[in-house]
């Protein structure tokens, strides 16, 4: 089954996003964390894929997506990002993924890399779901931003570069990271005023270290709320407590979704186990209810 198929199913679609390990680690650490995530029962899981990475860092993606489903018997959705290639660049990943049996793929443009000029095959996302829908065989995902792209003008033209992508084939959006519902609740709204009509799963993110939020919010200008930087300015000199918040903040965010509705929520599980389970476990009864 297809992970658009499991909307139609699901009353709350539950799911994992996991990286391969950094370059320096073993790629082995990566099967304990996918032991202890499957225990969880996510709907499926997401492997990301380095933009500016090596063949190395392509062939890691590949596996790691090709193990969710053999090994552990969980639905695989391979990311692809094409900023840095070109169309005969791509086909050999397509190959390898139908070898290992996987279907789904979230198609992205990728961050341009400084200092290396993007490859003009794909200019945006919407032309890498066009160029998978041609060579079929794939369910393609794709991603959204709650508060605009950063390279977007303003949010309507945004939203209108979205459509786009879905026009183009897109079947289910990820949502980045946000730490404001109202600001993922106005972007459904535009995007269905906007004529989007697939599936979209918002993406949360548990905050449970400092040195984590200054990275997000220089990479994806994520707004702060009052209430958020409240809990990070009191308890950041406290890591213990810092977790236990970042957690709490979470299943906050988790809660007020499921009860207005949300049609799936995509957790940045940022390989750690420990804190995907608590979050998992406080909300298990809500996936189904
Ligand atoms: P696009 O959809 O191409 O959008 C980029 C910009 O172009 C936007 O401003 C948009 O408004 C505009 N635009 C889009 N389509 C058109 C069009 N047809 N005409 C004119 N303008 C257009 N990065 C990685 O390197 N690896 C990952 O694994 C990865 N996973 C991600 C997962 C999720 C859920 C999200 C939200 C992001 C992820 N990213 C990842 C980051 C992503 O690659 C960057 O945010 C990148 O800058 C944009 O990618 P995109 O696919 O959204 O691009």
């Amino acid at each position: 089954m297809s992970i658009a198929r499991l909307f139609d199913e699901k009353k709350v679609v539950f799911s994992f996003e996991v990286f391969p390990p950094k370059r320096d680690g073993s790629i082995d650490t990566i099967w304990k964390t996918l032991e202890e995530l499957r225990s969880l029962r996510p709907d499926f899981i997401s492997v990301t894929y380095s933009a500016g990475g090596s063949g190395s860092d392509h062939a890691a993606t590949l596996q790691i997506a090709g193990a969710i489903r053999s090994r552990y018997g969980i639905l695989p959705l391979a990311h692809l990002t094409c900023v840095n290639s070109t169309r005969e660049e791509v086909l050999p990943f397509l190959a390898q993924l139908r070898r290992e049996g996987v279907e789904d793929i979230l198609a992205l443009r990728g961050d341009r890399v400084p200092g290396v000029p993007p490859k003009t095959d794909f200019p945006h996302a919407s032309d890498l779901v066009a160029f998978l829908r041609e060579q079929g065989g794939f369910s393609i995902s794709g991603a959204c931003y709650p508060e605009g792209h950063t390279e977007a003008p303003d949010l309507v033209q945004d939203v209108l570069n979205l459509r786009k992508k879905v026009d183009a084939g897109a079947e289910h959006l990820i949502s980045q990271l946000f730490f404001d519902n109202s600001v993922f609740y106005s972007f459904v709204e535009r995007a269905r005023i906007a004529g989007i009509n697939v599936p979209i799963e918002a993406g949360i993110m548990p905050v449970v270290n400092a040195k984590q939020i200054q990275r997000m919010v220089s990479l994806c200008g994520a707004s702060l709320p009052h209430k958020f930087t409240r809990m990070i300015s009191r308890y950041e000199d406290n890591p213990e407590a810092l977790r236990d918040a970042g957690i709490a903040y979470a299943v906050d965010q988790i809660v007020d979704l499921i009860a207005q509705g949300v049609q799936g929520i995509h957790l940045y599980t940022m390989n750690n186990p420990l804190v995907a389970r608590r979050i998992s476990e406080a909300v298990a009864s809500l996936r189904d209810a």
